[in-house]
């Protein structure tokens, strides 16, 4: 377990909470005699300013922020700096509160976060045994009071099923992610424009929006580089022992569904999308 979760298991455990689902996370900044205040700020989502001592801090939220699960992600990351000891002013923006970003205390303030919010033993519960599909996505994210983005962002930690998530701006992928578990090789999309005929690029060209029960199919050579998988067969896998180590994907050209009008193999991808960012979070699975 990452220094950010075992902080934010330990807080639960010291005020005897399995979930903080039904508190008001001012009550814990309260409870840790920290001042929390709500006023609108500009350019910034949050921030926590300490005392010179390091031993009291003001956590202040944008009042303007209207998405609520957003508001209790801004809370509990500032909570996470100040029982991670991060001792200087934090002022997160979208970037600091990007689940993905690799800053070392911005990371460890997100895991924290992230932890609070879904803690494994209940995450786990309302996921394992589930095929991945959006609806379940925004059901873990209603069930949490957190957003889609860190319901996906810990559904790639630690999910059952192997998924890729992609986040793009403007019609370009600015990061993305696999599960560990996904054996396929994704191309690096960083920086590059949203793939020919993915669902990504319906949405930056039209605003195309699917409903979450409405998935839609995509080649798998849209997103992934299928080069490898062509010349490993389901007998070369066995032979390798791949099989047999649990190692999936790459004999999963022949398991892949087929689409029958053009016999290429098929995946998944939804895109939740925000027009207020103009920003898309796609998710990309197989069955
Ligand atoms: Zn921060």
């Amino acid at each position: 377990m990452s220094r950010g979760s075992e902080a934010a298991q330990q807080m639960l455990d010291e005020f005897g909470l399995d979930s903080v689902i039904d508190e008001d996370l001012c009550d814990l900044v309260y409870a840790r005699g920290l001042v929390f205040q709500e006023v609108p700020l500009s350019g910034c989502e949050g921030r926590i300013i300490y005392s010179p001592s390091g031993q009291t801090a003001v956590v202040t939220v944008n009042s303007n922020t209207r998405y609520r699960p957003r508001k209790r992600f801004s809370i509990a990351h500032e909570l996470g700096h100040y029982e991670l000891k991060h001792n200087k002013i934090h002022c997160e923006n979208e970037g600091t509160l990007d689940c993905y970003r690799k800053g070392h205390q911005e990371a460890e303030a997100n895991e924290f976060a992230s932890e609070l919010l879904m803690p494994a033993a209940l995450f786990d519960k309302a996921v394992q045994g589930r095929c991945f599909s959006p609806a379940l996505v925004e059901e873990v994210a209603e069930q949490f009071g957190t957003s889609v983005s860190s319901v996906v962002y810990r559904y790639l930690m630690s999910g059952p099923v192997p998924v890729a998530a992609v986040y793009s701006y403007c019609g370009k992928v600015v990061w993305w992610r696999k599960s560990q578990g996904m054996q396929r090789r994704m191309i690096d999309w960083t920086g590059r424009e949203v793939p020919h005929n993915s669902v990504s690029e319906e949405w930056f060209q039209d605003h195309t929006v699917y409903a979450t029960n409405d998935i839609q199919d995509v080649d798998l050579n849209v997103w992934f580089d299928l080069g490898m998988y062509r010349t490993y067969t389901h007998t070369s896998s066995k032979r390798f022992g791949m099989e047999q180590m649990g190692i999936r994907g790459w004999d999963s050209w022949d398991e892949a569904k087929e689409d029958t009008s053009t016999g290429e193999p098929m995946c998944h991808e939804h895109c939740f999308v925000s027009r207020d960012f103009g920003s898309a979070l796609a998710v990309i699975w197989e069955d």
